[in-house]
């Protein structure tokens, strides 16, 4: 392992442990299952929130109750964000997305990076939650290391791990603003 790899399982070790310390709760869970209007199995925590509160990705176990894997780590749930990740997917984006990583070297390089970043993250808690990542190894979401495949994925990424982590997701989010912002609640709309 070179430093580098060391420095991203560190980093994405003390992110889940800071996301750990308040682990899902009750409440958490109704208000998710009422975002996706299904039980929400194996959520371990809310990774980000609306500034009003409310989930907007949440963190699941790599293997879900039943032994299901599951490699969908940073999972969107608000309504609003998932809508306006659905229109920019309608508009093309992940077609101009591909066509950027296709032109651009360095953000080819970041992207890979953000793969290992969610691999790492979701060590990390398979680690914590014992859960085995045998059927799910090398597997991130969204279509990385090398294609832009769901940008639901990309920017609930973004939202848990924050800015800088994924280039893409973070453009994402920065293309979505009129209609989803984190520091914006559009929640009741
Ligand atoms: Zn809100």
């Amino acid at each position: 392992m070179n430093e580098s790899a060391q420095t991203i399982e560190q980093e994405m070790h003390d992110l889940l442990d800071r996301i750990m310390q308040e682990p899902a709760t009750e409440h958490d869970i109704e208000e998710v299952q009422g975002q996706l209007g299904r039980y929400p199995r194996g959520m371990e925590a809310v990774g980000a929130r609306c500034v009003c509160g409310r989930p907007l990705a949440v963190v699941t176990r790599p293997l879900l109750p039943g032994g299901v894997p599951f490699p969908t780590t940073c999972y969107l749930t608000n309504p609003v964000a998932v809508k306006a990740m659905s229109h920019l997917e309608a508009n093309g984006v992940m077609a101009e997305f591909n066509q950027m990583l296709a032109e651009d070297e360095e953000l080819r390089a970041q992207y890979e990076r953000a793969h290992q970043y969610y691999l790492a993250f979701r060590h990390a808690l398979a680690e914590r939650t014992g859960d085995s990542e045998e059927h799910i190894e090398g597997i991130s979401a969204g279509g990385m290391p090398v294609r832009v495949k769901c940008l639901h994925a990309l920017l609930a990424q973004t939202l848990v791990m924050g800015p800088g982590i994924n280039p893409l997701g973070d453009l994402a989010l920065e293309r979505a603003r009129d209609e989803f912002d984190p520091k914006v609640c559009r929640c009741e709309q």
